[in-house]
């Protein structure tokens, strides 16, 4: 069987990074950059206004209290067509582009008027209170690089350099669908013996965190036939979530639907408590992923096997799982033998972690991974952890 590590080195390896996209700025976030962005403008293009106030000679404002004789006003957007001379000022606002000659802007607030005569009651300093041309951005500059995540702040730059349209990594299409006789959607009636299906609503709603839009296949029941339609269907997308089936059971009957209808198996089974049954196999350019079907499985399978293909699907730099390192706060057993991934409350304290393992009646039981914060982890082969030991955990939380 193989190791987690090998498992994710397996995954990364039969995923790429999609065909980039042109799209537009407006709809980029999150996504990833597939293009260096130079600078076409330089910001700002004149000598502006910082603060609403008069533009000055610094010389003149050097002995405030002064006054000044008020020759205009400039406001954003507008030009002042003359030239500043000695003793005079001009009145102007944020952003307006500074008079010829004027070196400075005094605050309004450091300035009372009467009639065109301003007087001053505070010294600037040559270029105080003002933006230089150029300051902030050179033409040519390279603004982003390739590779970037883009948040609305990099939109704020995409649109101050002009950009209407970006260059990102394609998403992929992900297709999701549950299988089992006992798992009825919510809204029906739920009759004897059956449960509703948290998987799908789940593994959408994780879909959506990460910014790709799922596309449901609904919910096939234990046997070929409808398995095989299901499948097939699905396998148009760039990534097949199959959930459920794929262990040991009489009517766990996934993977052998998925090789009649020529899914390459990469691997079936990772040395992991819970998700060991996790399969993993490729048809054409379609990855599929079977994913065991127990909620707190399915849920860790995405964090450690499924979003880093995606991660690397959608272009990011680095797409494998962030295992962090804190202490646990109380002895440990297990008796696994796998590596272990216990559901645990997450603290901080002077920057170092604490763990606490959360009781749980296992793999089922979402109401505990809905108390959780993340996953530790106690590696294979380590049967008991002592309190204060250190351990490495996985979060989806900011703790
Ligand atoms: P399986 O992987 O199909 O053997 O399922 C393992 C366990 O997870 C069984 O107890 C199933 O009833 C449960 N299960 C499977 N699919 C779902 C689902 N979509 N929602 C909730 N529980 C599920
Ligand atoms: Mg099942």
């Amino acid at each position: 069987m193989m190791e987690y590590e090998e498992a994710l080195r397996n995954i990364l390896k039969n995923t790429s990074p999609l065909p980039a996209e042109k799209i537009s700025v407006e709809d980029c976030i999150g996504r990833i950059l597939r293009e260096d962005i130079y600078s076409t403008v330089e910001m700002p293009p004149f000598e502006k206004a910082a603060m609403d106030g008069y533009a000055v000679y610094a010389q003149d404002v050097k002995n405030a209290p002064t006054n000044l004789r008020c020759i205009g006003l400039i406001q954003a957007g507008d030009m002042f067509k003359k030239k500043l001379n000695r003793a005079e000022c001009v009145k102007i606002m944020t952003g307006a582009p500074l008079p010829a000659g004027a070196e400075s802007v005094v605050m309004v607030e450091d300035t009372s008027r009467r009639g065109d005569s301003i007087l001053v009651s505070k010294t600037v300093k040559k270029g105080e209170n003002v933006c230089f041309k150029g300051e902030d951005l050179k033409r040519n500059q390279r603004v982003l690089i390739k590779g970037t995540a883009l948040s609305p702040a990099h939109v704020a730059v995409l649109a101050a350099v002009g950009r209407r349209f970006v260059r990102v990594a394609g998403k992929p299409q992900v297709a999701i669908l549950n299988t089992g006789g006992e798992i009825v959607p919510a809204g029906f009636k739920l009759g004897k013996n059956r449960i509703y299906n948290s998987n799908g609503p789940m593994l959408q709603a994780l879909l959506k965190s990460d910014n790709i839009e799922p596309f449901f296949l609904g919910i096939a029941k234990d046997n070929i036939r409808e398995l095989r339609s299901a499948i097939e269907g699905g396998l148009k997308n760039d990534v097949l979530l199959v959930s459920g089936g794929v262990s040991m059971g009489d009517y766990d009957l996934v993977p052998e639907v998925l090789a009649s209808l020529g899914v390459r198996k990469i691997f079936h089974k990772v040395n992991v408590k819970p998700g060991k049954p996790l399969f993993l196999g490729i048809k054409d350019k379609t990855l599929v992923f079977g994913v065991p079907g127990n909620p707190v499985s399915n849920f860790l399978s995405y964090l450690i096997f499924i979003r880093p293909a995606l991660y690397k699907m959608l272009g990011y730099l680095y797409c494998k799982p962030e295992f962090k390192e804190g202490v646990i706060e109380r002895k440990f057993d297990t008796k696994t033998g796998r590596k272990h991934f216990v559901l645990a409350k997450i603290t901080k304290k002077e920057s170092q972690y604490l763990l606490m393992p959360m009781a749980s009646h296992g793999s089922a039981d979402i109401i505990a991974l809905s108390k959780a914060d993340g996953f530790m982890i106690v590696e294979k082969g380590c049967s008991t952890l002592k309190k204060n030991a250190k351990i490495k955990f996985i979060t989806w939380k900011t703790i």
